[in-house]
């Protein structure tokens, strides 16, 4: 039975943020991914304060931002901050080839099957081998959790990497939002991420229960593009289709001191919005250092973002009021570096009050009270 300091299961974001975290430390540790994790299987996009430590794996980044709903918003400034995108096959390399070059970290490629806990050890199955550690940090969820009683609305969405035969796009403004198409009794909207002017990324999210398959993506974004963007001849490069489950499930009560969850088993992602990436970034760095510092290793929001996060979810997926009007309303109070430092979790008092009386009031209280 191999023996390690740390188990880190699953080699996806999370896996590997705290894995380079924890690079070079005197820690031995053994990363389990049952994947190879060299292609795009996702696209990742954050905003971000100056320069970050990805800044040169950056696929494209922008300092301008569009808004389209009633109001049209374009070109708004974001105040400091800088939109960036990432294409996993870049942050993947970009991560294996630290890791490989680290003595006390060891990558295997292999399935994870049944994690048993003891009083001293957690023991890792996978097939054929058994893996012993003090610790596992853990990015899979592997029973589903029973989310009666929460609040929760899958985010589905598929995209095009669109080329086209003129020059069209504006690549110093990405389209943040779109709510200009139908809503069809959910919340839907497009994003556009111009990379050059002939190359975009042309993505429909929608916060909806009924995930759909490519197809249907596929006459959505034609019609939207045909609707919208008017390119003349373009071919499509790339599809990316991917879901992101949006929750207030309390998925860190399940973590123990020695079963720690990380990532979206850990309930990373923000669930009034879905965005992790950045979020992952940081509590990555929180958890290799308290690890190294014999700290306690769960993170999570403040209870009163909880509330937030939940009293949204909650006004949208009970259709009190439409993710459209949310926003529309923000964007329209409030500027966008104001609305990324909100949703970023790292306002004041004061300033999260100023910024909630920028939603629409009533639903929001009706969510909150009942
Ligand atoms: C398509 C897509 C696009 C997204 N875009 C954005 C974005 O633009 N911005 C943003 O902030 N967030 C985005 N997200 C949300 C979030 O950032 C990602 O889901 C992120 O990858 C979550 O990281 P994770 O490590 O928790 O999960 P993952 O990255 O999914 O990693 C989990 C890993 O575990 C592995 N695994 C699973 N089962 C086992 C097993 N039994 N044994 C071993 N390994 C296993 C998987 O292969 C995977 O590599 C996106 C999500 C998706 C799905």
């Amino acid at each position: 039975m191999k023996s390690y300091d740390i188990i880190i299961i699953g080699g996806g974001a999370a896996g590997l943020n705290v894995a380079m975290e924890l690079a070079n430390s005197n820690l031995s540790i053994c990363m389990i991914e049952k994947e190879e994790k060299n292609t795009d299987d996702r696209t990742w996009c954050f905003w971000e304060k100056g320069k970050g430590k990805f800044d040169h794996i950056l696929f494209h980044s922008w300092n301008k931002i569009n808004f389209y709903a009633k109001s049209v918003k374009e070109g708004l400034d974001l105040d400091g901050y800088t939109y960036k995108m990432i294409r996993s096959s870049d942050f993947y390399k970009y991560a294996h080839d630290i890791l490989d070059q680290t003595s006390n970290i060891d990558r295997i490629q292999s399935e994870v099957r049944d994690i048993k806990e003891y009083n001293d050890r957690v023991e890792v199955y996978t097939n054929g081998t058994v893996f012993k550690a003090d610790k596992v940090l853990n990015s899979v969820i592997f029973d589903k959790p029973d989310l009666n009683g929460y609040n929760h609305v899958i985010q589905h969405f598929g995209g095009w990497f669109i080329e086209t035969e003129n020059d069209v796009f504006n690549d110093e403004a990405c389209t943040f939002m779109d709510f200009r198409i139908p809503q069809k009794n959910d919340t839907r909207f497009f994003y556009v991420l111009p990379c050059n002017k002939r190359q975009a990324l042309v993505e429909i999210a929608v916060f909806s229960n009924a995930v759909q398959k490519m197809p249907t993506y596929d006459n959505w974004i034609k019609e939207y593009i045909d609707t919208y963007i008017k390119p003349g001849n373009y071919r499509i490069e790339e599809k990316e289709i991917g879901q992101i489950p949006m929750t207030d499930y309390p998925f860190h009560k399940e973590s123990s001191p020695r079963h720690i969850r990380i990532g979206t088993a850990g309930g990373w992602v923000k669930s009034s919005s879905g965005y992790a990436f950045k979020r992952i970034m940081e509590r990555a760095e929180i958890v290799a250092h308290n690890l190294l510092n014999n700290k306690n290793v769960t993170t999570n929001s403040t209870r009163f973002h909880r509330w937030m996060d939940s009293v949204m979810l909650k006004a949208i997926t009970q259709n009190y009021v439409s993710g459209k009007d949310v926003f529309e309303s923000m964007f329209s109070k409030r500027s966008a570096s104001d609305i990324f430092q909100f949703l970023d979790e790292k306002n004041s008092l004061w300033k999260n009050v100023y910024m909630m009386y920028s939603a629409p009031i009533l639903p929001f209280s009706k969510a909150a009270l009942f």
